[in-house]
């Protein structure tokens, strides 16, 4: 293929399937210029679209009574007493099925970390806390983002409470920990 014509195959996959003009190239430059033997496997672009949906299993409920009732729910052991949030559905140390029971959304800092550096999906809170709480009536430690004004407020033995976001998704962002004022 000569140049235009190259041009025009990368701009014909860009339009059809959206995937950027820099990729195509990177992938596709050798074998447009004819330098991939005839007898290799041709690869081609595509697209693949994915939808579908997955269960939070035993612990669905912690999620949806975050998003309905803005609660923080952790699940107690009948035998030994152990109460853990996240939850579980069965205590580790006993196996027993544990029972569902509500905190009340206070807690104490663990452990903590100041994040500068972080993926796409949290860039724009840089830099936040992310820290170990230990949820008031919990035994076990939830790992959650904090979200303070100055994050030199923040460090072990620090109080929080839980808040809530106004739009819930039954996701474990719907929740974040702020300092007990
Ligand atoms: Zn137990």
């Amino acid at each position: 293929m000569n140049r235009n014509e190259r041009e025009a195959w990368y701009s014909y996959q860009h339009e059809k399937y959206g995937i950027p003009v820099e990729f195509l190239r990177r992938e596709f430059d050798e074998e447009l210029k004819g330098n991939i033997p005839m007898d290799a496997p041709l690869e081609i672009p595509d697209k693949m679209e994915v939808i579908f949906k997955y269960t939070y299993g035993q612990q669905s409920r912690f999620f949806r009574e975050l998003r309905e009732n803005k609660a923080l729910y952790g699940s107690r052991c009948p035998e030994c007493g152990k109460t853990y949030c996240p939850p579980r559905g069965h205590c580790h140390t006993c196996y027993q099925p544990t029972q569902w029971v509500k905190l009340p959304g206070t807690g104490t800092i663990e452990a903590c970390t100041v994040q500068y550096y972080t993926t796409s999906s949290f860039i724009k809170k840089v830099p936040f806390v992310c820290a170990y709480v230990k949820p008031d009536g919990s035994d076990s430690l939830l790992m959650t983002n904090m979200e303070v004004d100055d994050v030199a407020k923040v460090k072990v033995g620090t109080k929080v409470i839980a808040v809530y976001r106004d739009l819930r998704l039954g996701a474990i962002t719907d929740v974040y920990f702020k300092p007990l004022d």
